[in-house]
């Protein structure tokens, strides 16, 4: 959405063998109409949607997002960090971007009805959020389990007027309630519109959720080039289903000198357990293998008969099976370097920039805190790092993983909950 990619058109979706649109027969009508929505709203601004979108993520969503540089990261790892700061923007995560741009461009459309689906909960929340904004119904598919796992945020959306529609397919977490919540849209196409909460999906779904998240790095590369005077060596963002990194990313994929790191979740383990089908990551990028999932061709975590496996995070966030096709893509020809952190990395880089920085980070990105933490020294001089959400959705769990661990700079949090500290 940046000028450069006005009038370009929609494309095709395909990204080398990845992308694409595998879908029933009776989703295409909706699919084409929402790419033709696309291309004349968002790609050609038809009736002022792309001034509209950015005077809401300005208003309500609290944009520009600083660029900060964090003092005792960069004296610490000898280099320039910059930290784009996400967690700063409404709702506490760079989704309320995505989520924003969708439900408006559903009410462009006359759509009369907004459904999403959400694992954790938080591109549920986002997607709540923009809809009470804008005035739309909203219905939110989430697996049951997940519900029983994350109370505070199906309050949230309840209190945004959301309805919370429990799935109980099969595991009943996000996997599930994807397909649920596109068999729904299949028979609603008409006054219905799906918002798919990462650059996942059948096209033009990876292309546009990039497009509302390419925000971040059109503010960021005006934002390091104005504060370090140069562009950065290097750009470090988590990967789950990839939608903060390709936002992050985008703007300088052109950037020939600038590196790009996508960092995936490494688990507790590289290894897929054949037997029992479980990945004890989410590291599709790193490790997986061509396959479709969701409506794209991309790289999935799978078994060697083709099941998506059960993938594994300490943060729900980055726990999904497949990835954007576009940053997919990207890996194979070389411009994103694939990288990934293991869950005891995530945790010390949380206490780490929770107590030298005064920032509780999300634990998503964690991840991408805990590459700068092992790889500073061959980053180069200047680094930028994407905050994509803060932590404080994730403290219960940062409480249970630490307590289980011995790290070396986490505060005694045994100490913490005995006295109700939190
Ligand atoms: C959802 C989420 C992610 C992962 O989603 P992407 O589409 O990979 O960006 C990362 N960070 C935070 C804070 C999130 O809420």
């Amino acid at each position: 959405m940046s000028d450069s990619d006005r009038g370009a058109g929609a494309g095709d979706g395909k990204f080398g063998p990845y992308g694409g649109q595998y879908v029933p027969e009776v989703l295409m009508p909706a699919i084409e109409e929402l790419t033709d929505a696309y291309e004349r709203y968002v790609l050609d601004n038809e009736e002022g949607f792309v001034d509209e979108f950015r005077e809401r993520l300005a208003d309500f969503g609290g944009r520009p997002t600083p660029l900060q540089r964090a003092d005792r990261l960069s004296e610490r790892y000898g280099t320039e960090v910059y930290l784009k700061r996400e967690d700063l923007l409404h709702g506490g995560a760079h989704k309320l971007n995505n989520a924003l741009g969708q439900v408006l461009l559903a009410k462009y459309m006359g759509k009369e009805r907004i459904i999403a689906e959400t694992g954790a909960g938080q591109h549920g929340t986002a997607t709540a959020m923009a809809a009470a904004h804008l005035d739309m119904p909203c219905e939110v598919y989430m697996g049951e389990r997940d519900i029983n796992r994350q109370r505070p945020n199906v309050f949230r959306m309840r209190l945004n007027g959301a309805d919370v529609v429990p799935v109980t397919a099969g595991r009943g977490t996000l996997k599930e309630a994807i397909s649920e919540t596109m068999r729904e849209w299949a028979t609603n196409v008409e006054d219905t519109h799906y918002v798919i909460g990462s650059v996942v999906g059948p096209h033009p779904f990876p292309t546009m959720v990039r497009d509302f998240q390419a925000v971040i790095s059109e503010e960021a590369r005006g934002q390091i080039r104005e504060k370090a005077g140069r562009l950065p060596d290097a750009v470090l963002a988590c990967a789950g289903g990839g939608s903060n990194t390709m936002g992050t990313f985008h703007e300088f994929v052109g950037d020939d000198d600038v590196d790009l790191y996508a960092v995936e979740a490494g688990g507790s383990s590289l290894d897929v357990d054949q037997e029992t089908g479980v990945a004890p990551n989410s590291a599709s990028l790193s490790t997986g293998s061509e396959g479709v999932l969701h409506g794209a061709r991309t790289k999935l975590l799978q078994d060697r008969d083709g099941q998506i496996v059960e993938s594994h995070s300490v943060s729900s966030g980055l726990d999904y099976a497949g990835v954007g096709p576009e940053l997919a893509a990207l890996v194979d020809e070389g411009r994103v370097t694939p990288v990934n952190e293991d869950d005891d990395a995530a945790l010390e880089a949380f206490h780490r920039l929770s107590q030298e920085e005064g920032i509780i980070p999300a634990l998503e990105s964690a991840h991408a805190l805990a590459y700068l933490h092992s790889a500073a020294d061959d980053l180069g001089e200047v680094v930028v790092v994407n905050v994509s959400g803060r932590g404080d959705k994730d403290l219960e769990s940062v409480i249970e993983e630490t307590d289980r661990r011995d790290l070396s700079n986490a505060p005694d949090m045994d100490v913490l909950e005995r006295e109700g500290g939190l």
